[in-house]
């Protein structure tokens, strides 16, 4: 059951990696993708539900996976820095 693990070239994903089609909490194939980037650069994508109206920030890790954020760190990388 060895796999072998081959880390990508580049360290960027594809394009082509598409985002999760169905909402994490109850499966519900009616979302709304927005993508976002947040102002420290980082691309994410806002997914609305729109059968349980969850809401969730997403984004691709260096694996090429989908990621979920956590509300804590949308809102310190949507920060303006201070000066
Ligand atoms: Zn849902």
């Amino acid at each position: 059951m060895a796999r072998a693990s081959v880390p990508p070239p580049g360290g960027l994903p594809g394009p082509g990696v598409p985002p999760p089609e169905r909402c994490s909490s109850c499966s519900g194939p009616d979302l709304t993708r927005l993508p976002l980037v947040l102002t420290d650069g980082t691309d994410v994508t806002f997914v609305s539900c729109n059968r349980c109206e969850r809401r969730e920030w997403i984004t691709l890790d260096d694996a090429g996976a989908w990621q979920s954020l956590p509300i804590d760190t949308i809102i310190q990388r949507s920060a303006r820095k201070p000066r």
